[in-house]
């Protein structure tokens, strides 16, 4: 089975990870640090925290943005379940906007329509998560105006998204954020097996994303309540966790962020080819916005149903029995019972919902070879009839 994404682990990477292994300190050494400076300085933010998964950096963030209970946050309904989840960590409410049929990110001018009716209701969100779906930038711009007008603040997930740009600057920049949340999933643009960063040009969120990723305790003496009792002292001053990456991570991460343009290089042009090999197929290739520059971590395939033989279905199962590891990304949120029990109801956010009934994702990873390539492309236009 060829599979729908998979990491690409050189000889150099490895000897990184070994040299950890063989050194003083298997968490809180040097690499972390080393590793969050590294990304800050290649996205060009002022602060990276890295912790030990996208999920873990999508709360601190929360977190250091106030949110509580009786806030309301509102993300994509097509995303990963941790795009939404971090509100309820926090006590507060999740809701969505639906997506552009376009580019399959949050919609900007659904937003603004929603954002106008939530100010008549006196419900508007203190967080809005945009999701740079399949490593496309969403509307960056716009919705930073909006949120400059409406009051909220902004969260990048941009899971997908390391090493894409948007208006020419990387993604994680945080020209038009608060914060920017990347994940290393092995699945994802650059790996740390698990693993996950949160950027920021905003002193205090750092600090406190900081603080909390490591039990909310200080030995910073000018944070503390009062002077330290001796030299062994620290301080909890809140309540945090244990988000902490650990040393082979970072020295993983920091090995993998070397070949980060040569890894979206390779996933651009294996998409450039998808584009060439399926033009005039009864299928749509993933339209490209100009302002951006994908990373491309997904290649979504949306089926014209109506002018084929065959059920969604059937498709998604014959590729499957052909060895073509395709992927569904993703089911709606508000469809999963979890949310559904929530109060939302099938037809809430009928552009995901039609969009979700007619996608797959093909598979496409920097190490793919050009028979398997071959091989994907032709079962595609056998199949898709
Ligand atoms: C993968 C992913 C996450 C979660 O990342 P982890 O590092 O696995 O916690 C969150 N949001 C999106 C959009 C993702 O694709």
């Amino acid at each position: 089975m060829i599979p729908y994404g998979r990491q690409d682990i050189s000889q150099a990477d490895i000897d990184a990870v070994i040299q950890v292994l063989k050194s003083d300190f298997l968490t809180q050494g040097s690499q972390v640090p080393a590793f969050e400076q590294a990304l800050a300085n290649k996205v060009g933010a002022q602060h990276a925290v890295a912790v030990n998964s996208a999920t873990s950096a999508l709360h601190l963030a929360c977190l250091a943005l106030g949110l509580t209970q009786g806030d309301w946050l509102w993300t994509s309904p097509i995303t990963f379940v941790a795009s939404a989840n971090c509100a309820l960590y926090c006590g507060a409410q999740v809701d969505f906007v639906d997506i552009d049929p376009q580019t399959y990110n949050l919609c900007a001018n659904k937003l603004e329509e929603k954002l106008l009716q939530a100010k008549a209701e006196n419900r508007l969100p203190k967080i809005v998560i945009p999701v740079h779906f399949a490593g496309q930038s969403c509307n960056m711009q716009r919705i930073y105006q909006l949120s400059q007008e409406y009051g909220f603040k902004i969260i990048e997930d941009a899971s997908h998204a390391i090493g894409g740009q948007y208006q020419g600057q990387y993604i994680g920049h945080c020209q038009y954020s608060d914060i920017c949340v990347f994940s290393f999933h092995p699945v994802k643009i650059i790996t740390t097996a698990e693993g996950g960063m949160a950027t920021t040009n905003q002193s205090a969120l750092a600090e406190k994303m900081h603080l909390l990723r490591s039990h909310g305790i200080t030995r910073d003496p000018q944070a503390m309540t009062h002077l330290p009792d001796g030299p062994w002292y620290y301080q909890q001053i809140d309540l945090g966790f244990n988000y902490r990456m650990t040393e082979l991570q970072a020295a993983l991460g920091l090995s993998q962020l070397t070949r980060l343009d040569e890894f979206v290089k390779k996933r651009r042009m294996l998409a450039q080819h998808y584009n060439q090999a399926f033009s005039g197929t009864n299928f749509t290739c993933p339209y490209q916005d100009e302002e951006t520059y994908s990373a491309f971590h997904l290649y979504p395939i949306q089926l014209c149903l109506e002018k084929l033989k065959k059920t969604h279905i059937d498709i998604f199962s014959e590729l499957k029995s052909a060895g073509i590891g395709v992927n569904l990304h993703y089911i709606p949120v508000h469809m999963q019972p979890y949310y559904k029990q929530k109060g939302f109801n099938r037809g809430d956010f009928p552009i995901a919902e039609a969009y979700y009934s007619k996608v797959i994702s093909l598979p496409l990873f920097p190490s793919m070879t050009q028979a398997q390539i071959d091989k994907i492309v032709s079962s595609v236009k056998n199949i898709v009839i």
